[in-house]
């Protein structure tokens, strides 16, 4: 019997902004502050190397915050940031890599550019949202993309990047975005998984560049994996994470019966699913809930078990095949 995830789900303080965190022994954390209901208490920008001295290594520099780079930039004073690595181009994770860079000479690394379907999707979203005489940019943390992040050096699945102190190997973890990585760190047995698997929340599938099968398929790869520590960037670190990730799993296959079961009863548009399936949580989360419902029916429709009246959009009736 899995463990229901919201059983597994962890809290931290809120952490002191721009303080240095020693979270391992080759392992620092500082905190942007730019809290929100999709960034917890904030970005973690992890600094990985021996805390003096030496080469390090920064994952996720975070968002364009001055105060969050001064702060980042005096952490390594006296050390040699040789190697910027990016998990992906959220708003929240890559745009401070520009200025670290300029500030440090690193190289950095990622998997490519801001994704041109997610591009699509967020332009439609805004113009849908001043139509309706919405925010069209809510303060979410997620809402659009960095597209000026470009990497040095382009990753892809397996590459291993290694400096004086640190190995890690890059895994590609399409899902929440089609530019995810993680990065196994070997010297610790440490996992940096982004936002492919948080400590304190589920992660958001913002379809159709975020693909739930493409992430259910990253999430069972790792329970083969033998990393002991997962540190996501926002939350705490996970350190029992087989359980964790096979809770996720089982959250996600949940769901989808469901889904399946609501479609069960004759076709239904998305809001009506979330209505069905959410009733339980804060309505300002019904977007992020109809985001994740779609990747669902997507997922469905690939499996060629769920089709949409038109055409498979946000606005469409489903119904069982
Ligand atoms: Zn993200």
């Amino acid at each position: 019997m899995v463990t229901p995830i919201t059983e597994l789900l962890l809290t931290e303080e809120p952490p002191e902004y721009g303080q240095v965190e020693q979270v391992s022994p080759l392992v620092r954390r500082i905190v942007a502050e730019n809290p929100s209901r999709f960034t917890y208490h904030g970005t973690g920008t992890f600094i990985v190397g021996p805390g003096c001295g030496g080469e390090v290594a920064i994952i996720d520099p975070g968002p364009a915050d001055n105060a969050h780079v001064s702060a980042l930039l005096a952490a390594v004073e006296g050390q040699a940031v040789t190697h910027i690595l990016v998990t992906h181009t959220h708003p929240d994770h890559s745009p401070a890599t520009a200025a670290v860079k300029a500030a440090t000479g690193a190289t950095t690394y990622g998997f490519g550019p801001h994704p041109e379907a997610a591009i699509k999707a967020h332009e439609e979203r805004v113009q849908q949202a001043t139509e309706a005489g919405e925010d069209p940019e809510p303060d979410d943390g997620e809402g659009g993309g960095d597209t000026d992040f470009v990497p040095d050096e382009a990753i892809v699945d397996a590459d291993v990047v290694a400096g004086e102190h640190f190995t890690f190997e890059c895994l590609h973890t399409p899902g929440h975005i089609s530019n995810h990585l993680c990065f196994a760190m070997a010297e610790e047995q440490t996992l940096f998984t982004g936002d492919h698997v948080m400590g304190w929340s589920t992660t958001v599938i913002p379809a159709p560049d975020g693909d739930l099968a493409d992430y259910m398929d990253g999430l069972s790869r790792l329970l083969g994996r033998s990393e002991t520590t997962y540190r996501p960037t926002h939350g705490p670190a996970i350190t029992d994470p087989v359980p964790f990730v096979a809770a996720l799993l089982s959250h996600r296959l949940h769901r989808e019966e469901q889904i399946v079961a609501a479609l069960g009863a004759g076709p239904m548009d998305i809001a009506a699913l979330v209505g069905d399936i959410y009733s339980d949580i804060d309505e300002a989360l019904h977007k992020a809930a109809g985001a994740s419902v779609f990747a669902h029916l997507l997922a469905l429709q690939r499996k060629g078990r769920a089709t949409a009246d038109p055409g498979p959009d946000p606005e469409a009736k489903w119904f069982l095949n």
